[in-house]
């Protein structure tokens, strides 16, 4: 079988690795959402995102009327892989924006809305970062028991409750939020509606909470008395969550390119790493352990992209592929963590040191990993969760509860 992708394809993958060898300093090696953390890291993102957009390539699947290419499914494979393998920043601000705000908005929004927030974030400009609330407290993967509620008011709906873990809410413009619309409703899951809002409406309070590294990547915020006009509301009033399922899968199958990029990437520099460093007087590279523990994890990333091919051969015939995102997404960020426990172990004690001191090697990338991966395998739906969507659609198994 010949998996070889065609001239268009090597050619954008050759163009992004110029790209990220001339703008990215030497140091730099971005994991998902770490950008949104120090203040330096965003200033970069946010320099390297207007980059991408100048060049076409942040929104490149959209159609050109909206600031994309109208790329193939397979470029965007392509790029989700470099963009992963060079840890390029800026991708996606605050990754919802480019990832499923707009794919949504181009399912079920109307053309007035992507007219007005389309170009904002094909801009990579500050004004097009969004955040994404759907979290709260007593509602996570039981997303459908929200409470946060939104009440119509003559033009306008008027917004309270409380979100939880919203990534970038600190630096974003914008909020895609799930809100509580028909509380009566007679089962909860379709009483919910989805709304763009402006996170500078007086009423909202965006409180940090630092994860267990001190990083500041998701907040708490609170929406008192927010007033949202109605025409903010983004397809049909109580069918928000039949349109979260449309983005969520867009969500999902959007992170299995970078996850290989990102696992490919770590390997590499562990493999240099075990080639340059001396253990009782031979190269840790000719150690079995650590060779055998390298050679196991780069199969299985072999793996994934075999998957991330399937997943996007699927799309090319327009299938929905439910069960292979679910899979990629498990199969990627439980990849990501093994990748990080075998750098711990092959680094050691270099990987007890702040990872930006200057006694860190590899640019703290192994101590990072290790740190923020257990948080991807939670983020857009827990592995739990995404192992119940495979038993249901590859093995027939009942419906979870
Ligand atoms: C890094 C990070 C970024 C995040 N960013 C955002 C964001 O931007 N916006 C946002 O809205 N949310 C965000 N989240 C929140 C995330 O979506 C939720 O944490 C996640 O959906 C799980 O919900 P929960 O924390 O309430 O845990 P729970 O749903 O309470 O789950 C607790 C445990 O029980 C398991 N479990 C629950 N139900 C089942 C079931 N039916 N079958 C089997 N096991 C089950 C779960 O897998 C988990 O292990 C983020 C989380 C992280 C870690």
């Amino acid at each position: 079988m010949d998996f070889k992708l065609g001239e268009k394809e090597e050619a954008l993958r050759k163009g992004i690795r110029e790209f990220a060898q001339k703008e990215l300093p030497s140091e730099c090696f971005c994991l998902l959402l770490e950008e949104e953390s120090r203040d330096e890291d965003w200033k970069l993102a946010m320099s390297i995102s207007k980059k991408l957009a100048q060049k076409g390539w942040l929104v490149m699947a959209w159609p050109k009327e909206y600031g994309g290419q109208g790329a193939s499914y397979w470029e965007q494979m392509v790029y989700g892989e470099e963009c992963g393998y060079w840890g390029i920043p800026g991708v996606a601000m605050g990754v919802s924006g480019v990832a499923w705000v707009g794919p949504s908005l181009m399912q079920f929004g109307n053309e007035e809305q992507r007219k007005k927030y389309l170009p904002l974030i094909a801009s990579g400009e500050a004004d097009g970062v969004w955040c994404t609330a759907y979290s709260e407290p007593n509602a996570g993967s039981d997303f459908a028991n929200i409470q946060t509620r939104a009440v119509r008011d003559g033009d306008e709906y008027v917004i309270n409750g409380q979100k939880v873990w919203t990534s970038c809410a600190h630096r974003a413009r914008w909020c895609w939020l799930a809100v509580k619309t028909d509380p009566g409703a007679p089962k909860k899951h379709r009483g919910i509606s989805i709304f763009m809002v402006d996170m500078k409406s007086p009423g909202i309070t965006v409180n940090p909470l630092l994860n267990y590294h001190d990083a500041h990547i998701f907040n708490e915020v609170f929406f008192d008395n927010v007033r949202v006009p109605a025409s903010n509301l983004v397809g049909e009033e109580n069918k928000g969550w039949y349109h979260l399922m449309q983005s969520l899968a867009s969500e999902r199958h959007s992170l299995g390119p970078p996850l290989y990029g990102n696992a490919r990437r770590l390997l590499d520099e562990l493999a240099g790493y075990a080639k340059e460093i001396q253990h009782d007087g031979k190269p840790l590279s000719q150690n079995l352990g650590v060779r055998h523990m390298l050679a196991d994890a780069v199969v299985e990333a072999e793996m994934l992209k075999l998957f991330n091919y399937q997943v996007t051969w699927e799309l090319t015939q327009g299938l929905i592929p439910i069960y292979g995102s679910s899979r990629n997404k498990a199969f990627g960020d439980q990849l990501l963590e093994r990748i990080g426990i075998i750098g711990m172990r092959i680094m050691g004690a270099y990987c007890q040191v702040d990872p930006y001191s200057k006694w860190t090697k590899l640019h703290g990338i192994i101590q990072r990993v290790y740190l923020l991966s257990p948080g991807i395998s939670i983020a857009a739906g827990t592995d739990e969760i995404e192992k119940n969507v495979i038993g249901q659609f590859k093995l027939g198994l009942p419906k979870s509860y």
